[in-house]
């Protein structure tokens, strides 16, 4: 019987399993206090976390920007391995990995991970599809790769705002949100990359504009680019995806969800989710 929620913490050099509901951070820990952090979620497959290397490179990336130290590759293997062990393969799960600065001052930081199982309503989203809205995030598309301090590209912990836009749109009836920039470019999602098809190719949003590398996004394009089909980084508008062929929004745990939905318009999907999906799949 698989535990609901496991917890394994970096304490002293080793990854010590914790109880779930015992606390593993102090009070002034900046994770808390700021929300000075980076986050990973990695789905489990099965009994393991085959897509891990692509969110460690990615979770040190992300230090790197905040100028946070990392406990490094061995450690979070060291921690994945230990929320793992017994875990139901049966079960999809997800595993967050949490990195903060700790106590601040040269002090270590906070290293743990959690693993806990897929939401219900995350499933309903990958076979349902989903209705997105689009919302402004006030910035212009080029400001944040010259803007350093918005850490554009880092998977920080400050997603307050990002849960929020989710809160916004489940008031208006929709289930997700297509973030714009300030000339209405299309951006990214709360938690996952814009992928359309028009004409045959696969577009997503440049990377300079900010947004986070999705590595759902780079496996899907490397894959369909191994099955010979085209693929472009395309700066686009909410009118691209409503003239689009389909819309997905892709991310490692919910995979390519399909929006049928946009901005109140209802949409098709021409037929490709599937093959989409068994792209991810391979
Ligand atoms: N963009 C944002 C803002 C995200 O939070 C996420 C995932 O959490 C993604 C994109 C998709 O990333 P990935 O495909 O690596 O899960």
């Amino acid at each position: 019987m698989t535990d609901e929620r496991v917890v394994a913490v970096w304490r002293d050099g080793a990854a010590v399993r914790v109880p779930a509901d015992q606390p593993v951070v102090t009070a002034f820990d900046l994770g808390l206090g700021r929300g000075d952090g980076v986050f990973e979620s990695i789905a489990v497959v099965g009994a393991g976390a085959p897509h891990l290397p692509a969110h460690l490179a990615r979770l040190a990336r992300s230090a790197g920007l905040l100028e946070l130290s990392d406990v490094g590759g061995t450690a979070w293997r060291a921690l994945v391995d230990s929320v793992l062990a017994g875990w139901d393969p049966g079960t999809d799960g997800v595993i967050r990995l949490f990195l903060t600065r700790g106590l601040g001052q040269g002090l270590p930081p906070t290293a743990l991970a959690v693993l806990s199982p897929v939401p219900a309503e995350v499933v309903r989203q990958r076979t349902d599809g989903i209705s997105v809205i689009t919302l402004g995030l006030g910035v212009p598309a080029d400001f944040r790769s010259h803007a350093p301090w918005l850490l554009g590209g880092a998977k920080t912990l400050s997603y307050a705002v990002n849960m929020a836009a989710l809160r916004h749109a489940a008031a208006r009836g929709a289930d997700d949100v297509i973030f714009t920039s300030l000339e209405g470019q299309i951006l990214e999602g709360p938690t996952s990359t814009v992928v359309w098809s028009a004409d045959g190719v696969l577009h997503t949003p440049p990377l300079e504009t900010g947004i986070l590398p999705g590595t759902t996004m780079a496996r899907l394009f490397a894959r369909a680019a191994d099955a010979g089909r085209p693929t472009a980084v395309t700066p686009g508008t909410a009118d691209d995806l409503l003239a689009a062929d389909a819309v997905w929004l892709v991310s490692g745990v919910r995979a390519a969800a399909t929006v049928h939905t946009l901005d109140g318009v209802p949409r098709g999907d021409g037929g490709l989710s599937a093959g989409v999906r068994e792209l991810l799949a391979r």
